[in-house]
């Protein structure tokens, strides 16, 4: 049975760096990181990830503030709403919770955010700096940013000579999560829906990291022994077992015969999701420190 890597115990380690970290800019700067939220419409998932940020955030010592757009608001409404923060000070990071609403160009919208300010990590100049390798200054996408760190408790910073198993090529997880293993030295293979014999690949990997969107996909006997696996996915499927119309989260992953062959894994819930959050108020903290002149602290798992 391999370690199970605990994303709410990591989470809690990032928050109380970010609350110090922040506490030391108070102190030495007067200022106060500051994160706007904007959702627009009334999607009962995104509500829940909204207020589940702010609170983080005004728990971390941030300035936060949340702006709450209607289903039927104009795309130039909400540009407008994203210039504004753009040009206030007091706002270090800005987050376009999505879906948004269909007739809005989702984008447009994140490539009108300030590349300085997109603490999501999806602006164009982000993802053109964490591709090149200048992680001094790209922001990070918070899901695989939060994934290394569990890595990194696993197997260390430095990922010489293991050969990581990337499966999902989104530009939100796979591609920066395959980026980021690149940049730790890792040798990456990044699979996706066309790759031919996903279960031989996932055997040669030390890495696997599923980010596919399908629940329990990856086998226990795709897992070489020892390797770490960690489990992007999120899904929520039927549970009769808990009684007439209950529901369940499971991931990618199918986690009981995944554990038994893992040296390390992810459960889900409790492993990556609660990573995702922590990583946004690092991502906020650190642009606050950027825009202040200082060098951006540095977060770690142990
Ligand atoms: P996308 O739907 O954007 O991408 C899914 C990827 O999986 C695609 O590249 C697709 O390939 C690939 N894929 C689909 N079916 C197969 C298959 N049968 N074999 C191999 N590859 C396949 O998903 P996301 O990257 O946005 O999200 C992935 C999962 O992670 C979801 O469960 C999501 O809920 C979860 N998630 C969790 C977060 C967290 O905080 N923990 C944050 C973000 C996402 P192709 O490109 O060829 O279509």
């Amino acid at each position: 049975m391999g370690k199970i890597l605990d994303g709410k115990v990591t989470q809690s380690h990032i928050l109380s760096q970010v609350k110090e970290v922040t506490q030391k800019l108070a102190d030495s700067k007067g200022v106060k990181p500051g994160l706007a939220v904007i959702i627009v419409g009334e999607d009962p998932a995104s509500q829940v990830y909204v207020s589940s940020k702010e609170k983080n955030a005004k728990e971390c010592g941030f300035h936060s503030l949340k702006f709450t757009m209607p289903a039927d608001a104009s795309e130039a409404e909400l540009l407008a709403q994203v210039e504004a923060l753009n040009n206030d000070p007091a706002v270090h990071g800005i987050l376009v919770q999505l879906p948004l609403p269909k007739h809005m160009d989702e984008n447009k919208v994140i490539q009108t955010i300030s590349a300085d300010k997109d603490v999501d990590g999806f602006h164009l100049v982000n993802v053109g700096r964490l591709s090149t390798g200048d992680l001094d200054a790209a922001y990070v996408p918070c899901t695989p940013a939060g994934s290394m760190l569990l890595i990194e408790q696993a197997l260390g910073k430095d990922l010489s000579g293991k050969h990581a198993v990337v499966v999902g090529r989104s530009n939100i997880v796979g591609k920066p999560m395959a980026s980021l293993l690149l940049h730790a030295n890792a040798t990456v293979t990044v699979a996706h829906s066309r790759t031919k014999d996903l279960p031989a690949l996932c055997a040669t990997a030390d890495i696997v990291v599923a980010a596919v969107g399908r629940p329990e996909m990856v086998k226990g006997d795709w897992i070489k022994k020892g390797a770490t696996v960690i489990d992007v996915g999120i899904n929520r499927i039927d549970a009769p077992e808990r009684g007439e119309g209950k529901t369940r989260l499971v991931g990618d992953v199918e986690y009981a015969t995944s554990a038994e062959n893992a040296g390390a894994i992810t459960p889900v819930p409790g492993g990556v999701g609660p990573m995702t959050i922590a990583m946004l108020m690092a991502n906020t903290v650190i642009a606050a420190y950027r825009t202040a002149g200082l060098e951006a602290p540095i977060f770690t798992a142990e």
